[in-house]
């Protein structure tokens, strides 16, 4: 492939993410279990993780208050002071979490960097991508972070334009379809599937994608062989 710009997405792509979540969600249940079933709690957060996206974004303080509004309807308002703390532990717990690199991730940059510009394209917290990043020490591979509110394709054309990138000089490689490919391919940009070993509910499909601009990888470390 002839390309301008290769763009990563982070989480999940680029480092471990979604399991750090899932334990969230675990201890979360775990106080609430004489109230509902684990199986109901996840249901009620994802809910709220939903219906707060439009206000609240993506990222961890968003899912900390969903998981303080899924609290006080489980208990019917009648959590006190000490249980929001123990929800604001799991959430601060969450804003802690070491930074660690999924496998040949290192070795790709390394292999891609200096040949094309590489962006980082994120969603999530602004601080807590940055904090990430740091941690990741992938910094110097990149010429450009953007960490975008959401990953709609307006905010993938706003990006591009900021970028000076035409969509056909533009690719971007990530674990969600949802986000990281289908809204890249409607713009007319490069979609790169690699998945991760678990999907958060909200970013899964329930179809196949067929689109002459989309390939589908199961290793990051075969990015290589397509550039
Ligand atoms: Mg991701």
């Amino acid at each position: 492939m002839n390309k301008k710009i290769i763009a990563f997405d982070a989480d999940d792509t680029l480092w471990h993410n979604e399991p750090y979540f899932d334990e969230a969600q675990e201890r979360f249940c775990a106080l609430f279990q004489d109230l509902a079933s684990s199986q109901e709690i996840l249901g009620m957060i994802l809910n709220h993780q939903v219906k707060n996206l439009p206000l609240y974004g993506f990222g961890i303080k968003a899912f900390t208050l969903s998981m303080i509004e899924t609290a006080l309807k489980l208990t019917q308002n009648n959590i006190n002071g000490t249980g929001i703390e123990k929800i604001i532990a799991i959430g601060r717990d969450l804003l802690e979490k070491p930074v660690e690199l999924l496998p040949n991730v290192e070795e790709v940059l390394q292999e891609l960097h200096g040949k094309y510009k590489l962006v980082v394209a994120t969603k999530g917290d602004l601080k807590d991508q940055h904090r990430k990043l740091h941690d990741s020490k992938l910094g110097p591979y990149f010429h450009h972070i953007e960490v975008l509110s959401d990953k709609t394709e307006l905010d993938y054309t706003k990006m591009l334009a900021r970028l000076e990138c035409q969509p056909e000089d533009f690719v971007m490689i990530g674990n969600s379809l949802k986000s990281d490919v289908l809204p890249i391919l409607n713009i007319g940009g490069t979609g790169i599937h690699i998945p991760y070993l678990t999907t958060w509910e909200y970013e899964k499909i329930d179809f196949e994608i067929e689109h002459e601009k989309f390939t589908a990888l199961t290793d990051i470390k075969e990015v290589i062989a397509l550039f």
